[in-house]
């Protein structure tokens, strides 16, 4: 156990955000660094709980009570190795992830007695960055070549996890990516402010020093078939993603000034970049209305505070949840509240239970104006409020409503099925109908989170070295059919 004493002397703290007015003005992480000396006083405050709960919120099933007690103790090193044992990318889920495990953790059940959850995320952002910078992250470079070779399509954070996994199992793994670079959403989604894309790329110069082969600029049924792909590897694995995005068929759609969220981020990721010198879709001057209140939005609200919108609208057509855990989502489940993002910090207005019913243009067609109208649940249905109609300024209008999915043209060259909600089917060890093809990520589980990506990637691999192999010998944190706690 950590600090016996410790959530009783110390209070939970997390990272300062720098200054709004300073970190709009650049592309830089948010976060101010945490002292590692507060950080062995945070991991102190975890009780090593006879059921860890945390672990329950944690597809990756990370060892959460064992690298809280080593931080503690300043063992540092042994910490950022029982880190990976179970995660092969700490450093983005450190960022990145919602962190279900601090919903879940023992100390999450009354906050106001506790003083809240573990500051697990911290923990291991700060684990994470420190094996970097202390040069205990190497490559492991498998001793004996299988000669088994596996293509992985997609290189979002399901395929890399899956080609690191094969590749340190010694097969032969080359990735290919549609995309000019690797990384999936993780390159061209999430914007620099929330994760600096060189923590991406000194990630994946190891990966290539493992031995893994990285094809960027290669479209999987255009450039290569499907036909091919299973002629050339012993074995594929689909992790495509789910990037068909949900729309919104009203009138007006056609109008000029309306995107989807994905044709927005990845434009500005690419300035940063260096690829482009000013973005070809901006915020900058406009007045901007985001139609979905989630990750995705706050993702667009903060990408266009930095290119000086002149104003923001973040509309959500469910209504305002509570400021703390909803009692129908009790301890350890993911609690229904509001969220407050560090994008929502910046500025912009939020509004709730309210439906876009019309994009209005002006006469050169673009996009002028959104004709709203509030909505209220009615025995679980969505029902418009007579009378609340109003028009609000908009000239960029950004899509930000989820995903329907993976895209059907490369599931119909592969042949597989898909399930009833429009996923790729498989079986209980990741596989297709189609020999030799399985599916890991949102591909095959919807849209999802980078940790449930990671532990499907991690999954996958293990089924296809037994399928490959004949022996069970790569760990396999999750079933595909696992589901967060809610
Ligand atoms: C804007 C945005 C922000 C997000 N932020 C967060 C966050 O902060 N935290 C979090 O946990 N989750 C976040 N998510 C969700 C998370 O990014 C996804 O769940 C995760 O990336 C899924 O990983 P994946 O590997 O399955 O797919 P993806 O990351 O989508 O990668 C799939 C890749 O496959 C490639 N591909 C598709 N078809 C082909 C083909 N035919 N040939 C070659 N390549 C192909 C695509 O180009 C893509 O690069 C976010 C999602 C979005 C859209
Ligand atoms: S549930 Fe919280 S307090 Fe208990 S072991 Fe996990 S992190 Fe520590």
């Amino acid at each position: 156990m950590a600090d016996p004493k410790g959530f009783l002397t110390t209070a939970r703290e997390t990272p300062k955000t720098r200054p709004v007015d300073v970190r709009i003005l650049d592309w830089k992480e948010v976060y101010e660094p945490f002292p590692h000396g507060s950080l062995e006083q945070q991991a102190g405050r975890c009780m090593d709980c006879g059921i860890p709960f945390c672990h329950n919120g944690c597809p990756l099933g990370n060892l959460i009570p064992e690298w809280n007690d080593l931080v503690w103790r300043h063992d540092w090193r042994e910490a950022a190795e029982r880190l990976h044992a179970t995660n092969n990318f700490p450093e983005v889920t450190g960022r990145l992830c919602p962190a279900p495990c601090e919903s879940a953790c023992v100390l999450a059940i009354d906050p106001a007695q506790t003083g809240g959850a573990v500051a697990i995320k911290q923990v291991e952002h700060e684990i994470a960055d420190r094996a970097w910078d202390d040069g205990w992250v190497t490559p492991q470079v498998p001793g004996r070549q299988t000669g088994r070779t596996i293509a992985v399509v997609g290189s979002g954070p399901a395929g890399l996890a899956t080609a690191q996994q094969l590749t340190r199992a010694g097969h032969t793994v080359a990735v290919f990516e549609r995309a000019d670079r690797i990384g999936g959403l993780l390159r061209y989604g999430i914007p620099e402010f929330k994760m600096e894309k060189a923590v991406l790329d000194r990630r994946l110069a190891q990966m290539a020093a493992e031995g893994t082969r990285f094809r960027p600029g290669v479209e999987i049924g255009i450039d290569m078939t499907a036909r091919q792909l299973r002629a050339r590897y012993d074995a594929v694995v689909l992790a495509i993603g789910a990037t068909a995005a949900r729309d919104l068929a009203i009138t007006g759609r056609h109008l000029d000034g309306i995107h989807q969220a994905m044709e927005y981020l990845p434009i500005a990721n690419r300035v940063q970049q260096g690829d482009l010198a000013e973005p070809t879709i901006t915020a900058a001057g406009k007045h901007v209305v985001i139609i979905g209140g989630g990750d995705t939005g706050a993702d667009c609200l903060g990408t266009a505070h930095r290119q000086r919108a002149a104003s923001v609208v973040q509309l959500e057509i469910l209504p305002q949840p509570p400021e703390s855990r909803a009692e129908i989502t009790p301890w350890p489940t993911w609690p229904l509240m509001m969220r407050t993002s560090t994008a929502h910090e910046e500025g912009g207005d939020r509004t709730f239970a309210v439906n876009t019913e019309e994009f209005v243009g002006d006469e050169a067609g673009n996009v002028r104006a959104l004709r709203l109208v509030d909505v209220r649940m009615v025995d679980g249905r969505i029902e418009a409020m007579p009378g609340t109609e109003r028009e609000i300024p908009a000239e960029l209008v950004l899509l930000a409503m989820g995903f329907v999915g993976p895209e059907r043209k490369l599931a119909e060259q592969f042949e597989v099925d898909l399930d009833t909600r429009g996923n790729i089917a498989r079986d209980g060890a990741y596989a297709t109908n189609v020999p030799g093809v399985f599916v890991a990520g949102d591909a095959g589980r919807g849209q999802s989170l980078i940790v449930w990506a990671i532990a499907e990637g991690r999954a996958a691999a293990a089924a296809v070295d037994s399928f490959l192999t004949g022996v069970d010998r790569l760990p396999a944190p999750i079933a595909p059919t696992a589901r967060p706690l809610v």
